[in-house]
Parts: structure tokens; C-alpha cells; sequence
């Protein structure tokens, strides 16, 4: 085998940008070292991140090359949303990564075995992490001490000039990178660069949630981080690096506008439920875990052994659910907005199994439709199957001459998926619902209100009136931006389409490394 030229990657993500809005401000000029990576190197304007479309779990995605499933089988990982409920503890373990008790620290162990981080796929060398908290593997991480995390949290929520700090914050993670490169034997044991480098740009997120993607904030931020990722490339050819370093740029979600905050107080009357709260003791038979556009309702089957435990209802009891005996298939299409309905057989198990499609399209009137898999892993194969609906199908591929060919009713592999419905609204929706089910920490039932109204919910409780989200199917939410480029020996070359977990792979190719051969992606060299 020939040794690659390439010796050094760096994985970047920017938190929250929209592929399209990237590549416009390239075009018109305003990120000028984004762009000069992206002529000499490999480029995407169609990435398709995860399901769903939200920080954790499309992060743990593209730095484990993998996406979710049955942790506890699969080779997948276990975080399914950023704010879930596990069943098998009693009371049920309540997680929310975004918490002030800092439950980010969790997700490394979250994720599980079925998994490995680009850090721990490189058996050897220095390995990094800048503010990347999916870090399993690394020698060395900032911020190294949890109170020193505290003091970023509250910085970047609470200080006055926003501004300010977003810029010192930025220029943070590059500077304490390349001081990484500059002294390695003050972070790590040996006197050798990184080998691998994890950095995490969160202050666009922070910026989109209070003011919008079209704010001038928001674009001056982008354009500072392209400033900050200049330095990192002055650095790296300073320090005689940048020639066999392979730097990737991406983003884990884009994002959208609400047309309204909905109001969810009724709900528990209108169902004659509660919300489940561990923390008021309160011993409810539902939890919204989240809901932004995207809804995820986990509910209590009836205690048949006396004991506080939440397992898993069947259909049939979710047909007559609660004290007032509801069908929650049609009561809860009766929240505000809500357009789509997601939720899975019972008896389903991470071999086989189906996931049943509701389309909202007139007062009664639905489209209905089931998706079925078959295999784990990257062999798993969908099927997306219509139920006479006069051709038309819930995610409207239907419209599509490339993707009806898709619903021909037989099993097709991810890589089929991704061909057929990249380009469209709903991109890999049939094969990454399956995977999002097969974990036992997802939901039962998940709405969807295709980003018309949000409602800032998690566990139950409203968090903000924030107009701002990115959980949706939607292409602008969904189709993320990709730049790999640095050294010389990289190709250049734009791909029409791809998927988040194919970064992984590619950048293991560049490093001349063959360990990827049981994650999902596949290498786009
Ligand atoms: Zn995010």
C-alpha cells in the first residue's frame, strides 16, 4: 500500500448552517478562505444529515461514521435525540444534553459500544478536542475542567456584548488548536502534533436560536469564523503543517423560521393526561421529551404488575389510551399545526420490523403509508410502501420521476435511498426513520408540524418563544454544506450528493487508514 501524503486530519463542525446560505455567501465573495478551500479541494452543497435534523444526534453521526439503532445489538450509536427518556430505568432516566447539571458529559457513554469516534478508529498518535464534547478517544480535551465549561455556558447565554464574545469564544477554539500543534508536549505525552483534531463552532447555533439565520448577527458570525479558520491555515503553514493536514468543514444541521410559538398548555386536559416530571415528582403517563417542529411523545402503558415502570405500549393501547380511553392516532393530529404522525409496531425488533406514515391532507382525510426494514447495520434495507392512496405517498416523492421510481415497493439499501430522494424535501427520510426507531430510547409517537408552528418544548416544560428551529424534514433544516480540502494530494472535485456519515470514512482514506470497514458512510475518494 502507498502511503498516503496526508498525515493529519481535522474534523470542523459549525453548529447550525444551512447549505445554501453557505455557499451564497462563498459566491458573493464574503468567506474568503472557506472558499479557497473549497476550489482546492472536495466539495458537497447537498450533505444530508440524520434524523432528526437537531445538534445531538447528527454530531455523534458524523464523528462516529454511524448512525443510531439498537445500541445494545446494532453497530450503531445510542443517542437519539438530545432530549430522550429511558424506559429501562424506574423512575425512567430523564436526559437532556443541553442541561445546566452538564448531561453533555454523558453522551460519551450514551453512545455506547456498537460505536467508535475518528479518534478511537486512529490506533495511534496525539488526538484533540477543542470544545467537541463527542470526544471518546482523545488525549486531550478543552475545556479540561467542568467549571471552566460553566464559565463558557454563562458567558455566551448571559453576557451583554454578544458580539464580543462571540468573537473571543471563536477565536478560542482555533487559538488553543494551534497551540496544540505549537507545544504538543504541554497537552499530550509525546512531542507530536495531533494526529486527529475534533473542533466545534456552537456560537452560530446560539446566534440562530435568538435572532435567525437572515440576521445581520448571525452572517457577521459566519464571516468571523471564516476569519478565525484563516488563521488556522496561516498556523498550519506557518508551523509547516498545512501540506499534509486534511481539514474537513461542516455542519450538523440548517435550520428554518416558525411562522408562530404554539401553546400547549391544554394538551393534558384535551387527552386527560400528565406529563411525567422526575424532578416535581409528578407521576405522569406521557412525556413530550421535545418539541420544536418535531413532536416526540413517549406514553405509559397501563401498570399491569403495580410497578413504576414505563414500558412499551402496543398499538392497541395506544388506540384507547389513558383514563378517557383516546384514540391518540386521531387526537393528537388535533394540535395546532400538526401535519405528519411517525410511529412504530410494537413487536419490532432490530432485525425486522415497520414504521407506519400519516399525512394530514383535509379536515378527516389522511394519506397513509409504512415503511419496512430488513438487516442491521449498513446491510439494513427499507421498503416505502403506499396504502391506496391514489398514488400519493406522505413525503410527496411521488411528485418526483426519480424518486417514484424509488416507491417500487421492493427493499432497497441506504445508498438507493440517498440516490433517489437526495434533492428533495424529506431527503433519506425512509431509511433514517427506521434506524431513529430501532433505538429503544426513541419515542412512541412523533409529530410533525413541517416547521409551521414550534413549540419549544422539552420534558414537557416550554423553554423559550423563539421563532428559530432545525428539526425538520425540510431541505433548508435537513441539507448541510462539506468542504475537505488542505493538503495538495486531495482532490478537487464538487459531489452532487452525499450524506454526513461518509466524512468519517473519507477522511480515514486520506489518512491511509483501512479501519473503517463496519461504519455506515462510505469514503467519497
Ligand atoms: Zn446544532
Amino acid at each position: 500500500m502507498t502511503k498516503s501524503k496526508v498525515n493529519r486530519i481535522i474534523l470542523c463542525i459549525i453548529d447550525d448552517v444551512r447549505a445554501s446560505q453557505f455557499f451564497h455567501l462563498i459566491n458573493k465573495g464574503l468567506l474568503p478562505n472557506f472558499k479557497s478551500l473549497m476550489e482546492n479541494g472536495i466539495y458537497s452543497k447537498n450533505c444530508v444529515t440524520d434524523f432528526p435534523a437537531i445538534t445531538y444526534p447528527t454530531q455523534v453521526s458524523i464523528i462516529t461514521g454511524t448512525y443510531t439503532g439498537d445500541y445494545r445489538t446494532e453497530q450503531c450509536h445510542g443517542i437519539p435525540l438530545s432530549n430522550w427518556m429511558g424506559r429501562d430505568y424506574n423512575p425512567p432516566l430523564i436526559r437532556n444534553y443541553g442541561s445546566t447539571k452538564l448531561e453533555i458529559y454523558k453522551m460519551n457513554e450514551d453512545m455506547g459500544r456498537g460505536c467508535q469516534t475518528l479518534c478511537e478508529m486512529i490506533p495511534e498518535g496525539n488526538k484533540t478536542s477543542i470544545t467537541q464534547f463527542i470526544n471518546r478517544g482523545v488525549d486531550y480535551f478543552f475545556p479540561n475542567r467542568k467549571i471552566k465549561l460553566i464559565f463558557y455556558y454563562l458567558l455566551i447565554n448571559y453576557h451583554k456584548n454578544i458580539k464580543t464574545i462571540i468573537k473571543y469564544v471563536n477565536n478560542v477554539v482555533v487559538h488553543k488548536l494551534l497551540e496544540n500543534f505549537r507545544r504538543p508536549t504541554k497537552f499530550f505525552e509525546t512531542n507530536e502534533a495531533p494526529i486527529c483534531s475534533l473542533i466545534w463552532f456552537l456560537t452560530s447555533d446560539v446566534l440562530m436560536h435568538r435572532y435567525g439565520n437572515s440576521n445581520f448577527l448571525y452572517k457577521l458570525n459566519l464571516l468571523h469564523i471564516d476569519r478565525v479558520i484563516g488563521k488556522l491555515i496561516e498556523g498550519l503553514r506557518e508551523l509547516g503543517y498545512l501540506e499534509d493536514t486534511a481539514i474537513a468543514i461542516t455542519a450538523d444541521h440548517g435550520n428554518y423560521k416558525a411562522n408562530r410559538v404554539g401553546n400547549l398548555d391544554n394538551i393534558n386536559k384535551i387527552l386527560g393526561l400528565s406529563n411525567y416530571h422526575y424532578r416535581r415528582n409528578i407521576n405522569g403517563n406521557m412525556n413530550i421529551s421535545e418539541f420544536g417542529g418535531l413532536g416526540f411523545f413517549y406514553f405509559k402503558p397501563k401498570n399491569l404488575d403495580g410497578k413504576n415502570s414505563w414500558n412499551y405500549p402496543s398499538i392497541e393501547e395506544l388506540q384507547k389510551f389513558g383514563p378517557k380511553k383516546i384514540n391518540l392516532f386521531d387526537k393528537l393530529f388535533k394540535i395546532e399545526g400538526t401535519k405528519l404522525m411517525y410511529y412504530k409496531d410494537k413487536s419490532n425488533t432490530y432485525q425486522k420490523g415497520r414504521i407506519f406514515l400519516k399525512r394530514k391532507v383535509g379536515k378527516e382525510d389522511y394519506i397513509n403509508g409504512r415503511i419496512e426494514y430488513r438487516g442491521i447495520g449498513k446491510e439494513m434495507q427499507t421498503r416505502y410502501i403506499f396504502e391506496n392512496n391514489n398514488k400519493k405517498d406522505v413525503f410527496g416523492y411521488y411528485k418526483n420521476n426519480r424518486a417514484s421510481k424509488y416507491l417500487n415497493g421492493r427493499f432497497h439499501s441506504i445508498e438507493e435511498c440517498l440516490e433517489a430522494t437526495n434533492h428533495l424535501d424529506f431527503p433519506l427520510y425512509p431509511d433514517l426513520l427506521c434506524r431513529h426507531f430501532k433505538n429503544p430510547r426513541s419515542a412512541d409517537i412523533i409529530l410533525s408540524t413541517e416547521g409551521v408552528i414550534i413549540y419549544n418544548i422539552q420534558h414537557g416544560i416550554r423553554k423559550s418563544n423563539s421563532l428559530y428551529s432545525h428539526d425538520i424534514g425540510a431541505r433548508k433544516s435537513s441539507i448541510v454544506p462539506l468542504i475537505i480540502s488542505g493538503s495538495n494530494e486531495i482532490p478537487k472535485k464538487e459531489i452532487a450528493f452525499c450524506k454526513i456519515t461518509d466524512i468519517v470514512p473519507t477522511l480515514l482514506k486520506l489518512l491511509g487508514s483501512n479501519s473503517a470497514e463496519n461504519i455506515i458512510g462510505k469514503s467519497l475518494i
